[in-house]
Formats: C-alpha cells, structure tokens, sequence
C-alpha cells in the first residue's frame, strides 16, 4: 500500500517499505541503465554483470564477487564450492529466515539449529561448542535485522575446530563488527538484492563474495553450467541477468546515503520510544554498526499491538512467525521450545516497525505514537 494522507490530514497510511519512493528519487538513473542493457541487449554474461561484481566487491573490500540469481542460490553455490557431503553437519541459528538453513538440507548436509543471543536476534557463540561433533564442518552466523553476529568467538571455535563459516549477510550489507564489514571475516560470505534488502534489484538477484580465488573460480564455474563451451563439471544455472545488474550498478552508489538514513529512522524510534517498558527496542551490541534492514521490536502483548496498528494505517511485519526448528519443515527434528527458548520467546515477540530511508519524520512519529498509545491504554 502507497503513503497517503487524506484531506483532512489524519489518515496517514505508512507502508512497510516504499520501493516506488526510492525509484522516484533515483528515476533517471535507473532508466538510463536499464535503456543501456536493451540498446546493447545485454541480459546475461554482458558487461553490466561483470562490472558490478568488480563494484561490489570493491564496496566490500573483498577479492571476488560471484553474481547469482538470488541470496539463497549464493548459500547453496557457497556450500556445493566449499564441497558439503552426505552426513556433514552445518550449525546455524534457530532465528532466520529459512533460505539459511533448507540450502544446508538441499546441498546433502545436516541442518543443526542453534539458539540466540537473548538481545541481538543472531547467533548465540556461547552455545555453538555445546553442537559440535565429529561430523559438524562448518558455522553460518546470520547478521539478522542489519548487525553483525558476535564473529570473533564464532571464528575462535571455527578454527579452533577447522570449520568453514559463511556469513549470510543478506540483510545486512555494509554493517560492520569491530571496524570490519560483513562479508569479509568468514570463509564466505552470501548477499542477497531481493527488491526490498537494503541494497534491492528489481527482481531476484544476490552474490557470494570470498577471498579464496579457487574457491571463486569454482562457484563461478558451478553457476554457470560448470562452463561455456567445455564443461568441466555439471553445475546450474544461477545468474544475475544484465537489467538487475545495471540496475544495482545505479543503486550501489547510494547505499551509503539510504543506509544512515535507515539508522537516522531507527534513532529516532528510539528516542520516541525509549522508556516504554512494554517494548524493548532493538539493541546495538558493542563495536557493531546496525545498518536497519530491519527495525524489531520486542512487545509481550504484541499479536494486539499489530491489529492496533494495522488500524492506524500502519503496515508491520513479523519476522518470522516462528523460529526455524519450529516449522513444519523441521518436525523431523521434533524439537520442543526448552531446545531454543530464546528463539522460541522471539517468535511470540517480535514485531518489525517500518523502515525505509525514505520515510519521513511525521511518518516516524506517527508510528511511535500509536505505538506508545497502545502500549499505555
Ligand atoms: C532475503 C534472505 C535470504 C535469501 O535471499 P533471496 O534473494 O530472497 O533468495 C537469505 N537469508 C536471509 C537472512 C534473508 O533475509
């Protein structure tokens, strides 16, 4: 639903995100590139994908980009490169969306849930170690909501064990833990440009990065027919087409701006709703950067305070309704709330408020106060 206003000026209707208020900022951009890739019709393996993987990387400051089709064939692509078989277990957090862990199951390895960190929403490293056993060959830490995962005790154990980690960082590009950006501390790392990311294609699209250039070389190989012309492995076909990757080329630029304008929104909420003890608002650990993908809140009666705003006009979401090992996908694992009880505690409480870089000051505040108004009532 659009933003609007009616003409007496109280109704205001706040979208979850705008995607048509970035695409107006930014109108002429886009279209230009999107005129150039048809003038040269370059839908795939053109010159716009290739440049922006080189610009990606180099906004990363990493060694190699792999374009793909979408942030959860970059996981899938990461775990084929970094070679999963049958019976190999991969720990990750209970609290993600499921791309994280059905890519583990669909590259023949063993999903192995791990709890929380009961106040940042991403994986708890003091539990990691407790998970671990002869089969287990690697850790994907996901940076949920915008900040990073605690990474330097989820290193510690990954080297300690000789394990690979994969960051998932599909909603977090450009955050950064102790002066590093996600993205550049685990064996790899995966994005994804899904319109509404914080750094969103018009369409499908994502990334792997790494600094192991073999391990590059074979994932590119992999996602494009195991090669062109002589195959040198069976692979897929997973690419970013030219239209998105030009599109990202004339977004990239700007991440920067949207990204302190995301954490300028999230500032604000807090300040408006700071003091409120029937919300906890999201919490920036130490030595991190929180870069707003998304914006959760914790509300103990929050199903009622979700129907309250959805009566105000005001879109929320609940990401996710419930904790991974809690889908009817895991049942096989038969896993109770006492396995995960933080995870399990943040499915009945979570609530994401909008964020978008464009929203605006009235828009912020109306939110806060309905959301204040509920809370007090
Ligand atoms: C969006 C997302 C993905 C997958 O991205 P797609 O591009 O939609 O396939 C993976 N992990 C997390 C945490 C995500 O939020």
């Amino acid at each position: 639903m659009r933003e609007g206003m009616s003409e007496s000026g109280r109704a205001l209707t706040i979208p979850f995100v705008d995607l048509h208020a970035q695409y107006l900022s930014i109108r002429e951009e886009v279209d230009a590139a999107i005129r150039a890739v048809i003038l040269e019709s370059g839908f795939v393996r053109s010159r716009f994908v290739t440049a922006f993987e080189q610009e990606f990387a180099d906004a990363i400051g990493i060694g190699h980009c792999v374009s793909c089709a979408n942030g959860t064939d970059a996981i899938y692509i990461a775990l084929k490169g970094l070679k999963l078989q049958p019976g190999d277990e991969v720990i990750t957090t209970a609290h993600s969306w499921i791309s994280t862990s059905e890519t583990i199951t669909q590259a023949g390895g063993t999903v192995v849930f791990c709890d929380t960190d009961p106040e940042t929403f991403t994986i708890d490293p003091s539990q990691i170690a407790s998970k671990i056993t002869s089969r287990t060959v690697g850790i994907i830490p996901v940076h949920l909501c915008g900040q990073a995962a605690d990474m330097d005790p989820i290193l510690a154990i990954a080297s300690k064990h000789k394990l690979w980690v994969i960051e998932d960082c599909a909603q977090a590009v450009m955050a950064q833990y102790k002066g590093k950006r996600v993205g550049t501390m685990g064996t790899a790392a995966t994005f994804s440009f899904y319109p509404g990311k914080n750094l969103g294609a018009m369409g499908d699209a994502g990334c792997l990065v790494t600094n192991d250039s073999a391990l590059a070389a074979w994932c590119e190989l992999y996602a494009r027919h195991g090669g062109k012309g002589e195959h040198q492995i069976e692979g897929i076909n997973s690419r970013l087409d030219g239209l998105q990757a030009a599109i990202l080329s004339a977004k990239l630029p700007h991440l920067g701006g949207w990204t302190t304008a995301r954490q300028r929104v999230a500032a604000r909420y807090d300040e408006l709703l700071v003091g409120s003890r029937a919300i906890r608002t999201p919490r920036i650990a130490p030595d991190r950067t929180h870069v707003f993908h998304l914006y959760m809140i914790r509300a103990s009666n929050r199903d009622a305070l979700q129907q309250h705003l959805a009566r105000k006009g005001i879109s929320t979401m609940i990401n996710y309704s419930r904790a991974l090992p809690f889908y009817p996908a895991y049942s096989r694992f038969r896993h109770t709330p006492d396995d995960f009880p933080v995870a399990f505690r943040n499915q009945q409480e979570i609530l994401s408020l909008p964020i978008y870089p464009e929203m605006r000051d009235a828009m912020i505040e109306h939110v806060a106060r309905a959301t204040l108004e509920f809370v007090t009532q």
